[in-house]
C-alpha cells in the first residue's frame, strides 16, 4: 500500500445516496486503489437537525453492496466538535469572524432588492451584518440567534493571493469572493461544513480530495482556511457530475432514485459501479461535460 495517497469519500448522512453518490464513491475509491493508497470513509454529520442514524445505515450497506471497501474505521465528524469549537475561536482570536443576525426572510428580501449577487451556490451574502458596531452585535447576541461569517476580504488580504492544484482542471488562483462571507457557525450547529472539511482534511492525512464538480468553487475557501489555519493544501480532482434525462444534475432533494431502493430489489450493486466505471450508464443518466 503507498501510504502517501490517501483520499476519503465523506457523504452527509441527511438522505438516502443515489446514483450521483455512487460515482463519487467509485471515483475516490478508484483513485485511491488504482495508486495504491488508502481509502477513507468519512461521515459527515455535524447538522444533527438534518443527520439521521437511517441515513449512516443505508450509507455503509449501499458502499459494501456496490463493493467500495474502505480502510479502518468508519470517521463520524460528530466525534470531533471540539477540534472545530478550537479553529473556530482561533479565527475569533484573528478577527476573521463576525456575528450575522440575518434571517432566511431577510435575505429573500435583499436578495429580491437586488443587492445579493448570484453565486455557484446561490445569492452571495451582501455583508448587511459585516461591519456592525461590535459592542452593539455582542449585546444582540444576547438575546437574537446569529451565526459568526468569515470575512473572505480581510482574510484574504492576511493570506495573499494562493493557488492549488486540481489534476483535472489545473492550477487555481483563489477568487474568495466567489462565495462571499461564508458561514463558519451556523445559528443551530456547532460548525458549518467549509470549517469542519478542511480541518478533517488535514486530520486524516488526506493527500487527494477527489469530489464532484459542485464543490469546485468551495476549494477556494477551503484553501483560504488552510492558509489561515496552517493546514496542509491537499491535491484536489473535481470530477463531473451525472445528469439525469432532463439534464439536471441529481440530488438527494428531488429523491433521484436511491441505491437502497436497487440494493433491496436485488440488483447487483458490482456491476452498476463497473458501468459507472466504464461510462455504460443506466438508461438516461450522463456525464455533465465540465
Ligand atoms: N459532505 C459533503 C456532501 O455530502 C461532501 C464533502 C466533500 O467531499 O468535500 O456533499
Amino acid at each position: 500500500m503507498n501510504r502517501h495517497i490517501v483520499v476519503r469519500f465523506a457523504p452527509s448522512p441527511n438522505g438516502l445516496l443515489h446514483l450521483g453518490h455512487a460515482y463519487a464513491a467509485m471515483m475516490a475509491h478508484d483513485f485511491a486503489r488504482e495508486r495504491g493508497g488508502q481509502f477513507l470513509l468519512r461521515i459527515e454529520d455535524i447538522d444533527s437537525a438534518r443527520s439521521r442514524p437511517q441515513f449512516v445505515e443505508a450509507i455503509l450497506a449501499d458502499l459494501q453492496w456496490l463493493g467500495l471497501e474502505w480502510d479502518g474505521d468508519v470517521i463520524f465528524q460528530s466525534d470531533r466538535l471540539a477540534s472545530y469549537a478550537e479553529a473556530v475561536e482561533r479565527l475569533k482570536d484573528m478577527n476573521l469572524l463576525y456575528r450575522c443576525f440575518c434571517t432566511r426572510t431577510s435575505m429573500r428580501q435583499e436578495q429580491e432588492a437586488g443587492s445579493q449577487a448570484e453565486g455557484p451556490d446561490g445569492p452571495i451574502y451582501a455583508g448587511t451584518c459585516r461591519h456592525l458596531d461590535p459592542e452593539i452585535a455582542s449585546a444582540r447576541a444576547e438575546t437574537e440567534p446569529h451565526s459568526w461569517r468569515l470575512d473572505v476580504t480581510k482574510a484574504a488580504a492576511m493570506t495573499g493571493p494562493l493557488e492549488w492544484l486540481d489534476e483535472r482542471h489545473g492550477t487555481r488562483v483563489t477568487r474568495e469572493g466567489a462565495l462571499g462571507d461564508v458561514v463558519i457557525v451556523p445559528k443551530d450547529t456547532a460548525v458549518a461544513y467549509h470549517l469542519a472539511v478542511t480541518l478533517d482534511d488535514a486530520r486524516d492525512g488526506i493527500t487527494h480530495v477527489v469530489r464532484g464538480d459542485d464543490l469546485f468553487a468551495s476549494t477556494d475557501i477551503h484553501r483560504l482556511l488552510q492558509a489561515l489555519l496552517d493546514l496542509p493544501t491537499p491535491i484536489y480532482y473535481h470530477h463531473p457530475l451525472l445528469l439525469d434525462e432532463s439534464g439536471t444534475k441529481l440530488a438527494k432533494s428531488r429523491d433521484s432514485a436511491s441505491l437502497s431502493v436497487l440494493r433491496t430489489a436485488g440488483h447487483n450493486g458490482h456491476e452498476l459501479v463497473d458501468r459507472l466505471r466504464t461510462g455504460n450508464f443506466p438508461v438516461g443518466i450522463s456525464l455533465l461535460a465540465s
